[in-house]
């Protein structure tokens, strides 16, 4: 039984170790962007109030996201525990999450905080851009999510770690080595 959030800057992998690392542990990875992009290209009411803020770079604002999340930790599949890919990302949010698992009678198990580089990152999505197409994917835009990421994401690190939750961990190097960088670091806590 694990209940992770993961944290760590645009393009630091975050996505593909959720994956991997859910799979591991046999819970399901829950990434927020995920869920928006979904919701755009369905064109559902969420989609349409989420995609200016995404297409921008910016966070969609807190109630909006707040409830989705609210709603997917309901599911039956997170009674094995979960992993939340890129929620919280800021303080409200955290505080927030602290509330629902509160009800739900649960705690966190581990903040895990994949590091990589600006530079490595910038370079990395702007790969990513080529493969997939998303449309935040873009120098303008990437630079606008790094520095959201700094201001209002990178403070939750010290939050975490006041909490004795946070595991870090090297994100760069091949995919394979980051996931057993991860598993090790949080297994052997
Ligand atoms: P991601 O796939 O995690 O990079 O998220 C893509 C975009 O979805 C972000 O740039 C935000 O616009 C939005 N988003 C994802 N998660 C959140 C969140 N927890 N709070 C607000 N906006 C979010």
């Amino acid at each position: 039984m694990m209940r992770i959030v993961l944290l760590g800057p645009p393009g630091a992998g975050k996505g593909t170790q959720a994956i991997r690392l859910a799979e591991r542990w046999g819970i399901p990875a829950i990434s927020t962007g995920d869920i928006f992009r979904a919701n755009v290209s369905g064109g559902t009411p969420l989609g349409e109030q989420a995609k200016r803020y995404m297409d921008a770079g910016e966070l969609v604002p807190d109630e909006v996201t707040n409830a989705m999340v609210r709603n997917r930790l309901d599911d039956a599949d997170t009674a094995a525990g979960f992993l939340l890919d890129g929620f919280p990302r800021n303080p409200e949010q955290a505080v927030e999450l602290d509330a629902m698992l509160a009800e739900l009678a649960v705690t966190l198990d581990a903040a895990i905080e994949i590091t990589a580089d600006a530079d490595a990152v910038t370079e990395r999505i702007l790969k990513r851009a080529e493969i997939e197409g998303r449309a935040d994917d873009r120098e303008d835009v990437i630079r606008e999510r790094l520095r959201v990421y700094a201001e209002k994401t990178a403070p939750l690190t010290a939050f975490y770690e006041g909490r004795g939750l946070l595991v870090r961990a090297d994100g760069m190097g091949a995919i394979d080595d980051v996931t057993e960088r991860i598993i090790a670091a949080v297994e052997g806590r």
